[in-house]
């Protein structure tokens, strides 16, 4: 009877063994090949806007820089294609610091409602569009635990979107939910919408809906990788909903706990 169990015991052992081994290798052949897509994201991403500078840098080299006209034209296409490069550096390296195992959050208690506030109004200046801001904020403080300098970013990059994808004279809504243990934040425009078989995909690094058409409006398809990343570390979700033509709403959770009156005397 021992010796059995001893074979029962080693058995076990060896199948526990090969199974967790077995796990071990494809957990890691799934990161090594997303790592390889990811770089390989990375350098088409950064080979197409050089290589269309490079065309116009040779149109103006084979004499393109006589022309008044087009000279002009072709230098700020250069610079526009520069400053994206800029920022899509920018947006990497903001997810690889996120990504490294030192990643800290300097988190302080904030109300959230004011903090929202004075970005929207900043937003709201800095915009040149004719899209409409609307606040539909509580009149009361909701004080969360939040990393400022990252949420400031989130609201950056989702605001910015809305804006950039609103039609001539579309609202913008801004809207703060309470709940048990969460508020929710979102953020609704009238735009154009997302395809019901894209929106699980916007929060993928370098995914874009319509490469062509963000690339013109100065997009990377990182923004809203990093407000995913940022979010999760704060230990909340984001998520979108959409009705193409109609508009698009990107929501997002914080923890929060709710605390009666007295209990901040
Ligand atoms: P980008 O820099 O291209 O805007 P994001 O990561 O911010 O990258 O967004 C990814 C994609 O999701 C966008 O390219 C766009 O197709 C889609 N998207 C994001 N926000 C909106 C919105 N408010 N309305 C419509 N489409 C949106």
């Amino acid at each position: 009877l021992r010796a059995n169990f001893s074979v029962i015991q080693k058995e076990t052992g060896f199948v526990n063994g090969l199974i967790a081994v077995l796990h071990d290798i494809t957990e890691l052949e799934k990161i090594d090949a997303e790592r390889r897509e990811f770089v390989a994201n990375v350098s088409h991403e950064l080979r197409t806007p050089l290589t269309s500078m490079r065309s116009y840098l040779e149109a103006l080299t084979d004499g393109a820089w006589r022309d008044e006209e087009i000279a002009p034209n072709f230098l700020e296409v250069t610079k526009t294609e520069t400053e994206r490069m800029i920022r899509m550096v920018n947006d990497l390296l903001q997810l690889s610091k996120m990504d490294s195992t030192d990643y800290r959050l300097n988190k302080e208690w904030v109300n959230f409602v004011t903090f929202f506030d004075r970005i929207i109004d900043r937003l709201e200046m800095a915009k040149d569009s004719n899209v409409t801001f609307k606040r539909s904020l509580p009149p009361h403080a909701i004080f969360v635990e939040i990393d400022e300098d990252k949420l400031t970013q989130v609201l950056y990059n989702i605001i910015s979107n809305a804006i950039k994808y609103s039609p001539e004279g579309g609202q913008v809504t801004f809207s703060i939910q309470e709940e048990e243990e969460k508020i929710i934040v979102s953020i609704s425009d009238e735009g154009m919408g997302i395809p019901k078989e894209n929106i699980g995909k916007i929060f993928d690094r370098f995914y874009r809906v319509d490469k062509a058409r963000t690339r013109k409006l100065g997009g990377t398809g990182l923004g809203l990788a990093i407000a995913k990343e940022m979010v999760n570390a704060h230990g909340g979700t984001i998520w979108a909903t959409s009705v193409e033509g109609k508009g698009t709403v990107i929501s997002f959770s914080l923890p929060y706990e709710r605390f009666e009156e007295d209990e901040w005397s």
